[in-house]
């Protein structure tokens, strides 16, 4: 480290000398243009905010050389031969029109990551999909630490690829997990292996169309080694595997809910099985571990499960592990997190379930539910889920700010469940809405806060939402 010349796992990039425009401070831009300094890149960053924050986050750069324009991110800089963007940034900004009129490649920071890693650098096992990304490469990492393998759970979730890249800490392999947007600015990673756990509409203005998404999550295939592990029951996933160019001998792999074919993993009388990585897949099957292993045994999860083990197996870890690995995981907060029990009904917080899709799976997961949902739909429509999930509902709460969209789905296919509108959009609205969950519930039934809205009309974010479920709980309980 420290020269200008790194290895790129093709040909090593030469930063020494060259113009390189970083896109956006923050958490990932100021770490990119320090790394880009190290390295000889004349660095310049550029920020569409002016405000008291930026100018100090300028201020220690500058102290180290490094140029920053703030309140313009749309000119690019005289002279730029890269630009380096925080993923956040969509492709339809000025300054990446600009940057393709001259053509000016663009990286994102996992691209940069990508780049900079040494040559004995730890392969990743990616993962990437619409929904269940972090509770996969969470469950992935407990399998590949239960097999003695040094690794992390890195990326979107949380910890920067960037950082992990340049750190200290050496790792046998990494548990990765991608968005579309880091995706879409990433052209020449190739992973080990890598999944695509499901495609559902997300995200769709950023990307411009669902096609232009889904091409996004399928770049995560590109130039895979041992695996591509797709979702069988969801078509498009194992479309992306199809269109991917990737090494010579890389397998496709299904994972199913149902009995598993050939080269697939799968259930089969409650118990985990993988008929892919074994001697004579045509007639052996492996056991790997057993459903109730699983936490929480919902069937997405089960099916995260299944994907996370398809992953581990490909990097060769013995089914034992996957067992161990799976026994050991805690799932993160606010994701079907069971609060509480009050008088025989159980209250699951699932404030992570942000869209419809993660919603439908949530509502799946549970017999007879009094439903706490809304907030903000982003553009969302509710008639398929409502539809799918009508013969699970008790009754419906709604909050937030486009809760008429979800009342309007529920009038048109699920008429006959009792719906409480509550016209409010305040933080205290949660207590009011658990209370009069706790009303309509009865023993046996599940009070589920699953929104398939953002929360930001009411709340920070998600965790706060899922935390004020939670003392509203606490306080009917009191
Ligand atoms: P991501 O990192 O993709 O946002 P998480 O693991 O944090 O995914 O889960 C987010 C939410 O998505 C969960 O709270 C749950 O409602 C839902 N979910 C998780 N896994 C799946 C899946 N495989 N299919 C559909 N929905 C899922």
């Amino acid at each position: 480290m420290g020269s200008g010349k790194v290895t790129t796992g093709s040909a090593p990039f030469d930063f020494q000398g060259k113009h390189v425009t970083v896109a956006g401070l923050g958490v990932s831009g100021i770490p990119a243009a320090k790394a880009l300094h190290a390295r000889g890149a004349l660095v310049t960053v550029v920020n569409d905010g002016d405000d008291a924050r930026s100018r100090e986050q300028a201020a220690g750069l500058e102290a180290l050389g490094i140029t920053v324009r703030l309140g313009d991110g749309a000119t690019l800089p005289e002279g730029t031969e890269l630009i380096v963007t925080t993923p956040g940034w969509g492709p339809g900004k000025p300054l990446f029109r600009a940057a393709a009129e001259a053509g000016v490649p663009v990286w994102g920071d996992v691209e940069l990551a990508w780049r900079l890693r040494g040559p004995d650098a730890a392969p990743w096992l990616a993962v990437t999909g619409t929904n269940g990304k972090t509770t996969t490469v969470r469950m992935l990492a407990a399998i590949l630490e239960a097999a003695g393998l040094r690794t992390a759970a890195v990326g979107n979730i949380g910890v920067s690829l960037l950082d992990v890249v340049l750190g200290e800490e050496t790792y046998d392999v990494l548990a990765v997990e991608l968005s579309s947007y880091q995706l879409h600015w990433a052209p020449s990673l190739r992973a080990h292996s890598a999944a695509v756990l499901n495609l559902a509409p997300d995200h769709l203005d950023w990307h411009g169309s669902m096609e232009a998404y889904a091409a996004d999550k399928g770049r995560i295939y590109e130039g895979n080694q041992v695996a591509c592990v797709y979702n069988v029951a969801d078509k498009a996933t194992e479309d992306l595997v199809r269109e991917a160019d990737v090494e010579e001998g890389c397998r496709a792999i299904g994972f199913t809910l149902g009995t598993p074919g050939p080269s697939q993993l799968g259930v089969v009388d409650g118990i985990l099985v993988d008929r892919a990585f074994v001697e004579n897949r045509q007639k052996n099957a492996q056991e790997l571990a057993e459903v109730s292993d699983v936490r929480p045994p919902a069937p997405h999860n089960i099916a995260n499960a299944l994907a996370a083990a398809a992953l581990a197996r490909a990097f060769g870890v013995p089914a034992q592990a996957v067992r161990d690995g799976l026994r050991s995981f805690r799932p993160d907060a606010h994701r079907i997190e069971h609060v509480a029990d009050l008088d025989g009904v159980a209250y699951v917080d699932d404030s992570k379930a942000t869209n419809t899709h993660a919603a439908q799976a949530s509502l799946a997961a549970y017999e007879s539910i009094v439903w706490i949902a809304g907030g903000l739909a982003k553009g969302a429509t509710f008639d398929e889920l409502v539809a799918a999930s009508a013969k699970h509902l008790r009754a419906v709460v709604l909050i937030g700010a486009d809760r008429a969209l979800i009342r309007e789905a529920l009038a048109r296919h699920a008429p006959e469940v009792p719906v409480v509108d509550l016209d409010r959009t305040d933080t205290g609205a949660m207590l009011q809405a658990v209370t009069e969950a706790k009303r309509l519930a009865v023993a046996g039934d599940t009070v589920l806060l699953a929104p398939a809205c953002a929360s930001m009309d009411m709340f920070t974010n998600y965790n706060q939402r899922g935390d004020a479920f939670a003392t509203a709980v606490g306080e009917l309980r009191a």
